[in-house]
């Protein structure tokens, strides 16, 4: 990261910055400028001023009076000496001085402001969002930004230090098939007929290869008409990548190798090389496909234990166990709503077992299916999971999948703490699915999109079973997060055409839908493949925030809206015309 020294953002109307300022600096006459963060009068012939920036804070003493409030914006020129003994704020870094003898000049008045600029202050959200340019003014929400600044400027250096060249790509686009539900921008000029914003540069990206820009990298706005959650909003942010005569392997290197330099530059520490998984092994050991591996509690098999069992609600293809250590203490009710999770989560029913102390210095086992159990299913679960005095042992029996997807989420609920919390924990996750479940016509859905290849060993199941088709695609996740996915695109026709098939797609609705795509790969199209990087949610791990929100400027709320500027609005008819649009006002 470049650190511009604080010197050299001197202007003409400051000298210093109102944090940069310390012991060195005693016996200077500077000008700082900022807003009012407090104002306190000693009787009449003294006031003090701490002034702000965004660097920090500095006691300004004023002989005299002066008339400013809050928030207003200031000069002050004063000369730097040492705090009087005893007044030392070690709080502070410019703690130790303070601006004596100092003349203010006030270049803005302000109203209070909505709610005091401070990172001890909670504010309500809305509030926060409303009064977003105040918010902003917290350091902690400067700091985010700047950090934000830092990963993108990481990021961009890796990737042109590895050849990429950055190309911008439109945002009045068509339609791409990424599974999201798009936004749809009314063309003027040819009304009754709309742009749609990108959910990702996906297709264009992929033409830039056929164009033979060889590697592209772009900073990419995307966005997606979707819910909004702590790690979803409409537009968010990718480093997306796309690169020609690559396999699956030089591209974990590329972005390997960008994250790696953001997380540098973030956090002052390289991690090491990034581990991997498998898509297969990550469902089987942690029930989910962007583990978070901060922390153990991995699933444990207890089919075989049970595959001959009387016990009716183990009569299942998959019996999974998770532990909590030190679980056997939860109530009641605490184990019914867990329960209850379970079944949401599409579950029959969730078994559980209290470890407890046995006869002879033995274990046994607290639960209202114990007395189902035979003496061989009974020590075969402890011994299996390896739970002792004091554990509880949850078990799921159900379809493979699910049992492993249910207990998955139990395990974050139980043992997972927040996203931002160290240690930073990388994870490849490859070797994806092809398809992920069936559609409303039984057909099967892509799991990344439908120009991913399919895994070469696998191609020939393509038609038979598709269910078992693995993809030549990839994930990475950092905390249970999922931070981007990317793929080895399909660039050969044929192979193209029979993806299409399986996923129900005709030769009409591929023309239609990206003839333009399918075109251009007629005239020759390298192999290529690609990522893209959430750098929302990098970021937001890096600040230590749970929330994407906090490391976006201007972000929308849970419902899509913004206090701020009151969008989503109204039309006016007259625009409505000119797109040659009537709306139809939503019942009730
Ligand atoms: N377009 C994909 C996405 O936005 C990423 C990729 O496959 O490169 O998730």
């Amino acid at each position: 990261m470049t650190v511009v020294p604080a010197s050299a953002q001197a202007t003409s109307m400051r000298s210093h910055l109102c944090g940069s300022l310390r012991s060195e600096d005693i016996g200077s006459t500077v000008t700082v400028c900022g807003w009012v963060a407090k104002r306190r009068e000693h009787g009449e012939h003294l006031a003090f001023v701490d002034l702000r920036d965004h660097t920090g804070i500095i006691q300004c003493v004023i002989p005299g009076t002066v008339d400013v409030r809050s928030e207003y914006v200031v000069a002050v020129e004063g000369v730097v000496r040492p705090r009087p003994e005893g007044t030392v704020n070690a709080e502070l870094p410019t703690g130790e001085v303070e601006l004596g003898e100092c003349t203010v000049t006030l270049l803005n008045a302000a109203e209070p402001p909505p709610f005091a600029v401070d990172d001890r202050v909670e504010v309500d959200e809305g509030i926060r969002l409303k009064h977003r340019f105040v918010d902003l003014r917290r350091p902690r929400m400067q700091s985010n930004l700047r950090l934000r600044a830092v990963v993108n400027g990481a990021l961009r250096s890796a990737m042109d230090a590895q050849g990429f060249v950055e190309v911008e790509t439109p945002l009045l686009w068509a339609p791409t098939p990424e599974g999201a539900r798009e936004f749809t921008v009314p063309s003027r000029l040819s009304p009754g007929t709309c742009y749609v914003l990108p959910q990702s540069p996906q297709l264009a990206k992929q033409l830039l290869m056929v164009a033979g820009v060889d590697r592209y990298y772009q900073i990419a706005r995307c966005l997606r008409d979707e819910d909004l959650r702590a790690d979803r909003q409409f537009e968010f942010s990718q480093l997306d990548v796309e690169a020609s005569f690559v396999t699956q392997e030089d591209v974990l290197s590329f972005v390997s190798e960008a994250v790696l330099d953001a997380a540098e530059a973030a956090t002052g520490e390289r991690p090491g090389e990034i581990p991997r998984m498998t898509w297969a092994e990550a469902i089987d050991r942690y029930g989910s496909d962007k583990p978070d591996i901060r922390f153990g509690m991995e699933l444990i098999d207890l089919s075989p234990l049970f595959a001959g069992t009387e016990v009716k609600a183990f009569g299942a293809p998959c019996v999974k166990a998770l532990v909590l250590v030190d679980g056997a203490g939860l109530s009641r009710s605490k184990l019914d709503s867990l329960t209850d999770r379970a079944k949401k989560l599409g579950a029959k029913g969730l078994a559980w077992f209290r470890v407890t102390a046995g006869e002879r210095g033995g274990l046994a086992l607290d639960s209202p299916l114990d007395r189902f159990l035979s003496d061989e299913e009974r020590s075969g679960l402890l011994s299996t999971t390896g739970a002792t005095e004091g554990d509880l042992v949850l078990v799921v029996a159900d379809q493979y999948r699910l049992a492993c997807t249910v207990l998955g989420h139990l395990r974050l609920d139980l043992g997972g703490r927040p996203v931002g919390e160290g240690p930073y924990r990388y994870l490849w996750v490859v070797d994806f699915p092809m398809f992920d479940g069936v559609d409303d016509a039984g057909h099967p859905v892509s799991a990344h999109h439908p120009f991913t290849m399919p895994h070469p060993d696998d191609l020939d199941r393509l038609e038979s079973d598709p269910a078992s088709v693995r993809s030549q695609s990839y994930d990475l996740v950092l905390n249970g997060w999922e931070l981007g996915s990317g793929s080895v695109r399909i660039h050969r026709g044929d192979i193209q055409s029979r993806v299409f098939a399986v996923l129900g797609i005709d030769e009409e609705e591929a023309h239609s839908r990206f003839g333009f795509l399918l075109g251009a790969f007629r005239y020759g199209a390298p192999p290529h493949a690609g990522f893209a990087v959430g750098i929302d949610r990098l970021v937001a791990i890096f600040a230590g925030e749970d929330s994407i929100r906090e490391v976006i400027a201007f972000p929308k709320t849970q419902s899509g809206s913004d206090p701020m500027t009151g969008a989503p609005k109204a039309v006016a008819p007259g625009v409505l015309a000119d797109l040659g649009l009537r709306v139809i006002p939503p019942k009730d």
